[in-house]
């Protein structure tokens, strides 16, 4: 079942997600050559934990049979899609590397994601950054009340693939709550089914996953970190919303 937000939830789930774009500023204050994905965590950790929030995604349980995520931030490096798990491996002039980051606040999640650039990086790298964070925004123009699911699809697909990207398909965007991860299910890519309408008060994760080269991911042995097939670049951006009586409200700022 699809939840619909009180006003008061609402305002709960704004300082949730304002929480989770404090702990990606200041991840994006420190993103720089020689840091590592670990060191990241540890700060994006810090931040959550001071605004009295809980890092979401620290000990979730692995969808493959793997162990408990155990970092409070997914980092995601070049080829890299999502689901990285930080390590202590420096980053180096020219990556790019995606950092999503969870956190729960008096019982509501928030959840984003950027893809930074490590130092300066090519115009090749910074087109695909820049093509996935405009594609969110094609999308939430259409998630307004009495507008479908797949409008939001839709929108996000075609910019995509129209700027000659492709648009990953094993994972998709999702209703957010008292659980990270709610009804409906929001792909970035049109499906056979219109979706549910969307209502004031649905609150929402959009997550476009936008790849180099074709859409095709695996899986590594670590059962988390997902990684593009042809070992192209990947880029993600995403930010919880809630629907409105008008425009949409990004909550995660
Ligand atoms: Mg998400």
């Amino acid at each position: 079942m699809i939840t619909v937000k009180s006003e008061r939830e609402l305002d709960i789930m704004r300082r949730a997600g304002h929480i989770v774009k404090m702990a990606l500023d200041r991840i994006e204050e420190l993103i720089a050559p020689g840091i590592t994905t670990s060191e990241l965590s540890k700060e994006a950790e810090r931040v959550i934990i001071k605004a009295d929030a809980i890092p979401s995604f620290k000990g979730v349980p692995s969808p493959y049979g793997g162990v408990d995520f155990p970092a409070a931030i997914c980092a995601s490096v070049n080829h890299e899609v999502i689901h990285g798990i930080p390590n202590n491996v420096p980053l180096k002039e020219g990556d790019i590397v995606s950092i999503d980051v969870g956190a729960i606040f008096d019982g509501f999640h928030g959840d984003a994601a950027r893809t930074f650039e490590v130092g300066s990086v090519s115009p090749e790298a910074r087109r695909l950054i820049e093509v996935t964070r405009e594609s969110f925004y094609k999308g939430i123009e259409m998630a307004r009340e009495g507008m479908h699911i797949r409008d939001i699809s839709s929108a996000i697909q075609k910019y995509v693939e129209a700027n000659g990207y492709s648009i990953v398909r094993d994972f998709v965007g999702h209703g957010i709550g008292t659980q990270m991860h709610e009804p409906p299910q929001i792909p970035n890519f049109v499906t056979s089914k219109r979706g549910p309408m969307l209502r004031r008060g649905m609150t929402l994760a959009i997550e476009p996953m936008v790849n180099e080269g074709g859409p095709d991911v695996r899986i590594l042995a670590n059962k988390w970190t997902v990684v593009t097939s042809d070992g192209k670049l990947s880029a993600h951006y995403e930010n919880t919303i809630a629907i409105t009586g008008n425009e949409p409200e990004i909550l995660t700022r």
